[in-house]
């Protein structure tokens, strides 16, 4: 048994807070053998646009540079992956393969926008409407199936705006795409402990979605728990840990301890 995380940002994002050895330093005290890093992809946009969320193109090689002289100076405490949260933005796709030739090894989906952010507003608005969700899941399907990803982030993204009893039919459909298509590429769908820990706080953001997992556990996904850290702190919480795999055993879903990169061979 693997305890890894693979849902990591750095302060780089402009939205996190820590350094980056602080991230690995709480997952070495947690007792976490796999720690990778997946913070938001910084795109080369075709305008002028800049984004407030993600770190710029120009801080890229810092970040790589950073991650890969951690996993060099904690080699024999934890083993450290350098990944990227990415949208997919048909159109930046090769991006995807530059950002690997600088030296990526990973990326998770996470769409936030249903295409680039230059012209596109966050999901959750595009999703208040069925056809907007709808359009997520044909998306996201693209997305996985590229191959270019290793699992889902926050599938569920699109209830982020809804109500929980807004799960129309229209959801219930969404839901079973991408679980499908994730199960036909062997990629996990990711149970998110960032949105888990807003819903304990009070303010929930509408994901996890109890409907959503719901909807896909007769299916049988691979699941996987994602701190989506934004602080080293989320790193050590029990609580959303516990409530997770309370409900994910409710459905009768097993939780993937590692992705198959970590696997050691049997
Ligand atoms: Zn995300
Ligand atoms: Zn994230």
């Amino acid at each position: 048994m693997t305890r890894a995380n693979y849902h990591t940002h750095t302060a780089r994002c402009r939205h996190a807070q820590g350094t980056d050895e602080s991230f690995v330093q709480s997952a070495i005290a947690e007792g976490y053998q796999v720690l990778g890093f997946s913070d938001h992809t910084p795109w080369r946009y075709e305008t002028e646009f800049t984004s407030g969320i993600r770190m710029h193109a120009d801080e890229l090689p810092g970040y790589i540079h950073s991650i890969q002289s951690l996993r060099r100076q904690y080699a024999d405490r934890i083993r450290i992956h350098l990944g990227l949260e990415a949208e997919y933005f048909p159109r930046y796709r090769d991006q995807l393969l530059q950002m690997m030739d600088m030296g990526i090894e990973y990326y998770i989906m996470g769409q936030h926008y249903l295409d680039t952010d230059e012209s596109f507003p966050y999901v959750g608005v595009t999703t208040r409407t069925d056809d907007g969700v709808l359009r997520y899941a044909d998306r996201v399907v693209e997305g996985i199936r590229t191959g270019l990803f290793q699992y889902v982030a926050h599938p569920d993204i699109f209830m982020r705006m809804r109500n929980p009893e807004d799960f129309t039919p229209a959801c219930e459909e969404a839901s079973r795409m991408i679980c499908q298509a994730s199960m036909e590429h062997h990629m996990p769908l990711e149970y998110n402990l960032l949105g888990l820990l807003s819903e304990l706080e009070g303010h929930g953001v509408g994901y996890p979605s109890r409907p959503f997992w719901s909807a896909v556990a007769a299916m049988r996904p691979r699941v996987i728990l994602g701190v989506d850290a934004h602080n080293p702190n989320h790193l050590l919480n029990h609580e959303t840990l516990r409530v997770a795999r309370a409900h994910l055993e409710t459905l009768g879903l097993q939780i993937l301890d590692c992705l198959d990169m970590d696997r050691s061979p049997s």
